[in-house]
């Protein structure tokens, strides 16, 4: 059984028009319960209307920034995804459960690897987290990311990923698709196979790709 734990919200941050991240005040006896593996999600537990929710959500920070932050996308006709994005505010209180799950990254500081991820629209979250921990903890490691998103304005983490890439250059390297924008760089369409084929086989066909992770909404 999960173990919940009431927690307040330290943070609300607007990312794209149907998403925002929440992060949350952590009392320092609970540190340890809340540390976590990159990949990790949390689930959150609150009453809406009458009703007990509870729904999952990956954490998008990196567990060395000591962080717990995770990124809500509204979805049409979604109970907590349009409560928090609609109704939420900065010191309201939410049921927070125990980090968990095996979709993880562990760095390893002497590591030297490629690391791949595919990832679309909210299934960025915890392949954010992972790609942080590889660039901030393998010096020697690179991270290739492919995101596929319908536009920029509905990109989440647009400007944290072009941040990052700036700051680690070759290390992350980073190739977005848009499904109904033609943008410069950028791929058009959905992640297909011949997505995969081009990432893959042609562009990093000399290197070897140590662990590939996928992640969809
Ligand atoms: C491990 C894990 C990690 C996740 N991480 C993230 C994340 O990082 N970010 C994120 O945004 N989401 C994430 N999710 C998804 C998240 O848990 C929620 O499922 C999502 O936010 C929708 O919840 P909701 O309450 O808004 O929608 P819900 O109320 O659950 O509704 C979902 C959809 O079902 C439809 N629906 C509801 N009831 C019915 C019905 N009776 N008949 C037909 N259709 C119906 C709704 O219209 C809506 O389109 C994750 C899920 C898992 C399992």
């Amino acid at each position: 059984m999960a173990q919940f734990h009431t927690l307040s919200i330290k943070n609300i941050h607007r990312e794209t028009a149907q998403c925002i991240t929440l992060s949350f005040n952590i009392p320092e006896q609970l540190k340890q319960t809340f540390s976590f593996k990159a990949g990790q999600y949390i689930t959150l537990k609150t009453t809406i209307n009458g009703e007990s929710i509870r729904r999952d959500y990956s954490l998008c920070s990196s567990p060395k920034s000591g962080d717990i932050t995770v990124a809500v996308k509204e979805v049409e006709g979604g109970t907590f995804s349009k409560y928090a994005n609609n109704s939420l505010k900065i010191g309201d209180t939410l049921d927070v459960a125990e980090p968990k799950g095996r979709f993880t990254f562990e760095p390893l500081a002497t590591a030297t690897r490629t690391i791949a991820a595919f990832a679309a629209g909210s299934g960025i979250t915890p392949v954010l987290s992972i790609a942080k921990t590889l660039l901030e903890e393998e010096p020697n490691s690179t991270f290739v990311l492919v995101y596929g998103n319908k536009t920029t304005q509905d990109t989440i983490f647009l400007n944290e990923l072009l941040a990052l890439h700036h700051t680690y250059k070759e290390r992350f390297v980073i190739q977005f698709l848009f499904s109904q924008a033609q943008e410069p760089d950028a791929l058009f369409g959905r992640i297909e196979k011949s997505t995969v084929n081009l990432i893959v086989k042609n562009r990093y066909k000399h290197v070897i790709i140590d662990a590939f992770y996928l992640c969809g909404p």
